[in-house]
């Protein structure tokens, strides 16, 4: 391919005008560049916790462990409350303003995309997101702000107010089962995408990584925008190695030419 970013950045621009159904499909990249580390890579915060010890399963089985989680994720949650929304996660929204994005698919727990102001429905979670806690029994959800002030204040180990089940971020822990409503969505949208776009993700944490090949599937135009190389590359329309903040201003500026 000899086209360089900006023939390739409105190629994909071209797609979006002439299509509807745009799925946006965000990974790790678009967060770091809003300055949050990447929890699921090696170093940073797992120097500190030992991921075996947080498997889903010692969760549900030990006090000691939930205590331990609640203080692990304490740091988390600190990380993602300073983070500001960047121009990729800006120009999703601007898109979805448009009225071309069908839906945003996301990797990431931080919430940005709301704060971005897209609409709650509009963003597919697959991971989950750790401004939200869930009791595991009942599903009732809690803000994690009045959450956190009780782990500040000594407690380790969180009951549901209604019917006493364990509270817990609703992210995704090692071990635990994918979110089943969140996966069907995702999958009946990237198949059924005219154009899908899948940003700052490696494609290799699975079974997220699989949603491209939906949408290829299904017949839609699929670019890959990533600084490094993903093993779908060779699958993709076009590859654009540029950051996604970087490339997705680029998009967004030449689909407004063309509108
Ligand atoms: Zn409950």
């Amino acid at each position: 391919m000899g086209f360089d970013v900006e023939e390739k950045t409105s190629l994909i621009a071209q797609w979006i005008k002439d299509h509807d159904r745009i799925v946006i499909f965000t990974g790790a990249g678009v967060s770091t560049e809003s300055g949050i580390p990447d929890f699921r890579s090696p170093g940073g915060i797992w120097e500190r916790f030992d991921p075996n010890e947080f498997l889903f399963d010692n969760f549900l089985g030990s006090e000691k462990v939930r205590e331990k989680y609640w203080q692990f994720h304490s740091e988390i949650y600190y990380t993602i409350l300073k983070a500001k929304p960047n121009a990729a996660h800006h120009a999703c929204s601007k898109l979805d303003r448009l009225g071309k994005l069908d839906c945003v698919i996301t990797q990431n727990i931080d919430n940005l995309h709301h704060n971005a102001g897209l609409p709650r429905e509009k963003v597919i979670e697959l991971h989950g997101n750790a401004l939200r806690v869930t009791c595991l029994t009942c599903k009732k959800e809690y803000d994690r702000k009045a959450i956190q002030q009780r782990v500040e204040g000594g407690e380790g180990d969180l009951r549901c107010d209604d019917c006493k089940g364990l509270l817990k971020p609703a992210t995704i822990a090692f071990g635990q089962p994918m979110p089943f409503k969140e996966m069907h969505e995702a999958e009946t949208r990237s198949s059924s995408a005219e154009v899908f776009l899948a940003i700052g993700s490696s494609l290799v944490v699975y079974p997220a990584a699989y949603m491209p090949v939906y949408a290829k599937q299904g017949g839609a135009k699929l670019a890959i925008i990533n600084l490094a190389p993903t093993p779908y590359d060779h699958q993709a329309d076009v590859v654009v190695q540029e950051k996604a903040g970087v490339a997705m201003e680029m998009i967004l500026e030449s689909v407004k030419k063309r509108m």
